[in-house]
């Protein structure tokens, strides 16, 4: 895999596995019993994003209130846009890079690399303002440059692990094509649609990798926070629901700049078990309730001061 090192993240499945033998995940908790409770949504007519109900900044779910009810949408800031811009180079160079080697049958790692690595800054750069666009925020110019830098770095990265995996697929499947090159070299589907209409989610959601292992990815690129695993349980769920297969597995994968040149991946990886499922689904049915009243849950005791809300609710 691009981001982890296979023989590493076969480790961390092969003790999750024996985990989740000695702990089964409750059926009634799985995705396709959407037309049950606690799976079946309260009302149809309404979708949530799976980030919208799992960002738990704000205990009461205001944010949900805000949002939904009063239409008020936060204020875009630099982590936010650099969210939206590094997932959207990662998505665009793992793309690209399984085009070129489906458009070109001789295709190699160096190969690869000095074709794409032309456009890497232009890439870039579409990313940031793209992102800029997309949320109505602009960055100061050392930010944006910054943020450029980065989506830059990240693409060589991906670039370098993706040219070293292919080449290895070349040399271990010298009679192989193209379509089973890329599925060897660039396993993981990124930014996967699923419909999650089945269980109270948006119809079109995006995993940011599915993997072949009964897992999820999600790729953060802020701080850690205790309440990131919930994304996956939302994920789990739409995609249980769809596709009628289980989805035990989450990783979440931090995306950081500690060395500027070299983004490093650091991997936290669980079970998307009983608890986690359970939790996220009473978000759900609280955030529906919340919208189906007009109710404005109130503000928690401490408003966390990185929450997105957090300048309009402390005006
Ligand atoms: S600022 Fe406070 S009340 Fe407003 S959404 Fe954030 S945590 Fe909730």
């Amino acid at each position: 895999m691009v981001f982890l090192d296979k023989v590493d993240i076969e480790r961390r499945l092969k003790l999750l596995r024996q985990e989740i033998s000695e702990r089964p995940i409750n059926e009634e908790l799985r995705g396709w019993n959407y037309d049950k409770p606690p799976i079946q949504p309260l009302f149809n007519s309404i979708k949530f994003g799976v980030s919208e109900l799992a960002g738990r900044y704000c205990e009461t779910l205001r944010d949900i209130y805000l949002k939904r009810v009063l239409n008020m949408k936060f204020p875009p800031n630099l982590k936010v846009v650099k969210g939206v811009a590094l997932h959207k180079i990662i998505k665009e160079t793992i793309y690209e890079a399984k085009k070129f080697i489906y458009d070109n049958s001789r295709a190699t790692g160096i190969k690869l690399i000095n074709f794409l690595s032309k456009r890497s800054l232009e890439a870039a750069q579409d990313a940031v303002t793209d992102a800029e666009f997309m949320l109505a925020g602009n960055l100061q110019k050392n930010e944006k440059d910054l943020l450029i830098e980065e989506c830059v770095n990240t693409r060589s990265f991906l670039l370098t692990q993706t040219a070293a995996k292919l080449d290895y697929a070349l040399s271990k499947y010298p009679h192989a094509d193209s379509d089973s090159i890329v599925s060897i070299a660039i396993p993981p589907v990124a930014e996967r649609k699923v419909d999650g209409s089945l269980v109270g989610l948006s119809s079109e959601l995006s995993v940011d990798i599915y993997t072949p292992y009964n897992a999820v990815i999600d790729v953060k690129t802020g701080d850690v926070r205790s309440f990131h695993p919930l994304t996956a349980a939302g994920y789990a769920l739409a995609l249980e629901s769809e596709e009628n297969i289980p989805v035990d597995f989450g990783f979440i994968l931090y995306l950081r700049f500690e060395r500027k040149e070299i983004p490093s991946f650091k991997a936290k990886h669980f079970i998307i078990g009983d608890e986690l499922r359970r939790e996220f689904i009473e978000i759900r049915d609280e955030a529906f309730e919340i919208v189906d009243s007009g109710r404005d849950p109130g503000m928690p005791n401490k408003c966390p001061d990185f929450c997105p809300y957090y300048s309009i609710c402390q005006k």
